[in-house]
């Protein structure tokens, strides 16, 4: 693995899970971060706190990935302040579960918004960044369940396949341009995003998991930086899964 030194990194979701866990493997590889989160300021100061000795590498800003207006800001700061782009780690998703029948049109909305127009959005001002110094990596964190299906996540289930149609399609419209486009999908990862959720189902998704546990956010981590590394140019539109087996 190659270090990252000087490289600018943007990482949407930073603060917590697996995004977080993403920042500081790319953190000690001596990247420069930029973060972005939704609200949970106080996961941001645990964050800071944490990752103190490299304070002066980071930066942690509050955006709304599904907001043109307030991703269109964030990229114009760093234009400004970097004038590049390097690599962008589209890690901010979240699920609002509920069988399609009873699905609410919010529920539907909110989780395509964030987890597919989020993408777009961030991945459009990306490539804008990176086609001017021909080079750039993206990766999009998606999910089995974009081709598997999972009762009660029709919603978090489009957005994800969605996802990886969006990588396919712009890793062959950036392809010359040297950026690379792909996804990570990782299966049941121990985070917040399933911690809520009861502890009998929980088990039984752990029976799913042929290796018989959940992953942790570094073990995603390490295949975000394999590629987002210099020894993957001729790795694109690809969907590489840290599932366990699943
Ligand atoms: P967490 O819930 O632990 O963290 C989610 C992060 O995304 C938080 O930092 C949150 O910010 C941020 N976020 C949410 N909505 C927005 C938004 N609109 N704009 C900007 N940031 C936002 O999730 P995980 O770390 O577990 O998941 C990360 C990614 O991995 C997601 O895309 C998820 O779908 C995917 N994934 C997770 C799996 C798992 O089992 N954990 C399995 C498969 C895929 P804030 O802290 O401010 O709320």
């Amino acid at each position: 693995m190659d270090t990252f030194t000087d490289r600018v990194v943007l990482i949407s979701g930073a603060t917590r899970g697996i995004g977080k866990a993403i920042a500081r493997h790319f953190l000690e590889e001596g990247a420069q971060i930029v973060g972005v989160y939704a609200g949970n300021n106080e996961a941001a100061r645990i964050f800071a706190d944490e990752n103190s000795q490299f304070a002066d590498r980071f930066e942690l800003l509050q955006c709304n990935v599904s907001d043109e207006q307030q991703v269109a800001s964030l990229f114009s700061w760093i234009d400004e302040k970097y004038q590049s782009l390097d690599i962008l780690v589209n890690n901010a998703g979240i699920r609002r579960d509920a069988m399609l029948a009873m699905m609410s049109y919010n529920q539907w909305q909110d989780v395509l918004n964030t987890n597919l127009t989020g993408t777009y959005l961030m991945a459009k001002h990306a490539v804008l960044l990176m086609m001017r110094h021909k080079y750039g990596r993206i990766i999009n964190i998606t999910s089995p369940v974009a081709h598997l299906g999972f009762s009660g996540q029709a919603n978090y289930a489009a957005s994800k396949a969605g996802q990886v149609a969006l990588t396919k399609t712009l890793a062959k419209e950036v392809a010359r341009k040297n950026i690379t486009v792909n996804c990570v999908s990782p299966g049941f990862i121990s985070t917040d995003f399933i911690a809520n959720l009861d502890q009998n189902l929980l088990a039984e998704y752990k029976k799913m998991v042929p290796m018989r546990r959940f992953g942790t956010p570094d073990e995603v981590a390490y295949a975000v930086l394999f590629l987002a590394s210099n020894k993957t140019d001729y790795i694109s539109g690809t969907v590489l899964e840290v599932s366990g087996g699943l």
